[in-house]
């Protein structure tokens, strides 16, 4: 979608330090982490939230939650925590379906 920070990067359009990349999701760091590692996993597919998904999305989303156990298992990481703001008042910022993985320390949660 255009004006979609997160197509961009899909679209290598904008610059993103990418860990991961596969047919229909992308994984990358957080330009403002809020923990020694925190990556956006995202679908290439543009979906503006949980609020917005269709039947069809979901094999997609079985995709994305195995994506991310990929890059868990792949970078060793002893536990982790995932999170998605769905809708402006739970501090949703980009407005294309992410899912944000935090690990190495504890995690303060708004
Ligand atoms: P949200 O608040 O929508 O759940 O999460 C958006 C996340 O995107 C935030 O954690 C924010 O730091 C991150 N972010 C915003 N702009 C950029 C950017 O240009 N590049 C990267 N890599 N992350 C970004
Ligand atoms: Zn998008």
């Amino acid at each position: 979608m255009q004006n979609c920070l997160f197509c961009k990067i899909a679209n290598k359009e904008a610059p993103a330090e990418i860990v991961y990349e596969d047919e229909k999701i992308i994984a990358f760091k957080d330009i403002h982490p809020k923990a020694p590692l925190h990556l956006l996993i995202v679908p290439k597919k543009h979906i503006q939230s949980v609020d917005h998904l269709e039947s069809k999305d979901q094999r997609l989303m079985g995709e994305l939650f195995l994506a991310t156990q990929k890059i868990a298992r792949g970078k060793k990481l002893k536990g982790y925590k995932l999170i998605i703001n769905v809708g402006r008042p739970a501090g949703q910022l980009i407005d294309h379906l992410h899912l944000h993985l935090l690990s190495g320390e504890p995690v303060q949660l708004p």
